[in-house]
């Protein structure tokens, strides 16, 4: 009963088309004219053509309908898209299987583009057939731009708007297999391109002023790319190019050519103009390797010789000739660490005085023991420290480690038994520390005299830069540290300089002692050493004495001390106290 009622009701409305003005009447028409998703409702002519039969209002205004179009009339006539062939195939399918469908697209109209997202539903008759279908259509473009923003800052850097390292790798991965797949006639190319100075800029202009650095820095390097290539900024002051398609290496050599060229351009910040360069490494997966990490390592570690190299260039790197020195920058980044771990050990090789065979002092020779390569030499580490500026770090840890043995050893037999340790310090750690001030900071932190801490240095180290080394070395003296000439007989040697330098001990290199007979021209240069250094009040140190001999022949030319494996080779600590507390290995 209810039910004949409710459909006499819906039928008065439908017919007279009026809202009716009760409470219980639903105008349903009314309602589905203002929703907030377009309703379509079509069928399919014999000619196989889709239909509109209703189009609500939200729907009129998706397709931009004029409300004076007659309906029915054919869907393709409702706009003037390409896109509706999307729609109108996909209501020809549901009315060809009965299934209902749901199914995202899009509609354009100028520059606007609306995503759309639609439920297609098959109305049928008793005996399954469709009749209809009904189309509703929902509108997700603020949906769909809110999360293509999201993507785009996911793969975006934030202050220059370039693709960041994520979207980088993913387009070198998509570049290299491409080039893998045509062959080898093409190759891509990843450059790495660092900023020289860019701290400085910070510092003197402000971060507000480096950020327009930067972002007017990335549309420079747009303009040195081709459109098929990729700029990218990976991290602070580092941007990096993917060449995905270059047929000869000069290509690539060509834009970074244009790189350097672009830099020569002052730019203004705030008035001012700022002149900058960019160290960049290239690796090409033709010189490096065909897998996307390699090569951007690769670059990167070209891109650090080029700093090295003195910056504002370009490296490339080349397999073979970089394996060797990319397992030095391996080397280099451990023994950093050792350094800052402290893994480090300092051995002690006693110097003797040659006329009572007592324990005069000792030299102090750093040991480094790598977890996979054992023993490394400090021949082969030094140079390296030097190299990187490894140097200086390792060597205030020297003498630190010379203070606390010292102190330790004042503390078991005092100060009278105690005997110096003398550090080895670089002429790289001169021009780069101040030799003075980390002596004097190491006696004071472990309250020991000056007269127990010596340094040596080279001739060559001195002759790099005689006027500061000098200024130096005085300090260094004032503190009651003893200074000796290391290596001797092996640079310049020119006695003129003996008299000239603040020095105290002169030791003679291990290959002058092995050249020694009694009589010949080594022997004859020694005692005139010898004379000299006891003229200008020097202690001298015969390095390298490995037999008895050797000995006879020191003793002979009244040369005051000697070292060598002879005595003892370098022992550790515990070893070396043995030798303080009185208990030595060779004969008296
Ligand atoms: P150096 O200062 O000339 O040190 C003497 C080197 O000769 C040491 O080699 C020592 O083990 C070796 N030696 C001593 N007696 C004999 C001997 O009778 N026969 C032979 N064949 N060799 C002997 P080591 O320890 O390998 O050190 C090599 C060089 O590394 C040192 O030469 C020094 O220039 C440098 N070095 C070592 N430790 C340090 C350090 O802490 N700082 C700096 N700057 N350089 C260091
Ligand atoms: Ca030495
Ligand atoms: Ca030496």
């Amino acid at each position: 009963m209810a039910d004949t009622k409710s459909k006499k009701i819906s039928a008065i409305a439908d017919a007279s088309g009026q809202v009716a003005r009760s409470s219980r009447i639903v105008n349903t028409s009314a309602v589905v004219e203002r929703l907030q998703v377009g309703v379509l409702v079509c069928n399919v002519t014999d000619a196989n053509v889709v239909e509109s039969l209703f189009v609500n209002q939200f729907a009129r205004d998706v397709f931009g309908l004029k409300d004076s179009t007659q309906l029915p009339c054919p869907l393709d006539s409702i706009w003037n898209a390409s896109d509706n062939h999307v729609l109108a195939g996909q209501i020809l399918e549901v009315f060809r299987t009965g299934r209902d469908t749901t199914f995202e697209w899009s509609i354009r109209s100028g520059v606007i583009e609306r995503f759309l997202s639609s439920h297609l539903m098959a109305l049928t008759d008793h005996e399954g057939a469709v009749y209809q279908v009904i189309c509703t259509i929902e509108d997700q473009t603020a949906e769909k731009l809110a999360e293509r923003n999201l993507l785009h800052h996911a793969f975006h850097d934030a202050l220059t708007g370039q693709p960041n390292r994520v979207l980088f790798r993913n387009k070198l991965e998509e570049a290299v297999s491409d080039c893998q797949r045509e062959g080898h006639q093409n190759g891509c190319a990843v450059l790495i391109i660092n900023i020289d100075r860019f701290q400085q800029i910070n510092e003197s202009f402000g971060h507000s002023a480096g950020d327009r650095f930067l972002i007017s820095m990335a549309s420079t390097l747009r303009r040195c790319i081709r459109s098929s290539d990729t700029l990218a900024r990976l991290s602070g002051d580092e941007f990096a190019i993917l060449v995905s398609r270059f047929k000869d290496v000069e290509e690539v050599e060509m834009i970074s050519r244009r790189v350097h060229e672009a830099m020569q351009q002052p730019y203004d910040l705030d008035g001012n103009e700022v002149f900058t360069s960019v160290s960049v490494g290239v690796a090409t997966t033709l010189s490096s390797s065909t897998h996307p990490e390699d090569l951007i390592r690769d670059a990167d570690f070209a891109m650090h010789r080029a700093k090295g190299a003195g910056k504002a260039r370009t490296e490339i790197y080349h397999r073979d000739s970089h394996q060797r020195a990319r397992s030095q920058f391996h080397l280099e980044t451990e023994l950093r660490r050792a350094v800052e771990r402290n893994e480090l050990d300092l051995y002690y090789q006693p110097i003797i005085d040659l006329s009572t065979s007592e324990l005069h002092g000792f030299e102090g020779l750093t040991r480094w023991t790598h977890k996979d390569r054992g023993f490394v030499s400090p021949v082969e580490f030094i140079p390296l420290a030097e190299e990187t500026g490894v140097i200086v770090p390792l060597g205030r840890w020297a003498v630190k480690a010379a203070c606390a043995q010292v102190r330790k050893w004042i503390d078991e037999v005092g100060a009278e038994k105690t005997v110096p340790i003398n550090v080895n310090v670089s002429g790289i750690q001169f021009a780069r520390d101040d030799i003075a001030r980390m002596v004097e900071d190491g006696l004071r932190e472990f309250d020991i005299d000056g007269r127990f801490i010596r340094i040596e240095l080279t001739e060559s180290a001195i002759m790099a830069n005689p006027t500061r080394i000098s200024e130096s070395l005085q300090r260094i003296r004032k503190l009651g540290v003893k200074v000796a000439l290391d290596d001797f007989g092996t640079g310049y040697s020119s006695l003129n300089y003996l008299h000239q330098f603040p020095i105290d001990v002169i030791k003679i290199d291990r290959s002058f002692i092995n050249q020694l007979e009694p009589g010949n021209a080594p022997y004859k240069i020694l005692r005139m050493i010898g004379m000299l250094a006891k003229n200008l009040g020097h202690e001298v140190v015969a390095e390298g004495l490995e037999d008895i001999d050797h000995i006879k022949m020191l003793c002979d030319l009244e040369f005051g001390y000697g070292q060598g494996f002879y005595f003892s080779k370098p022992v550790k600590g515990a070893e070396a106290s043995e030798y303080v507390y009185g208990n030595l290995p060779w004969d008296k």
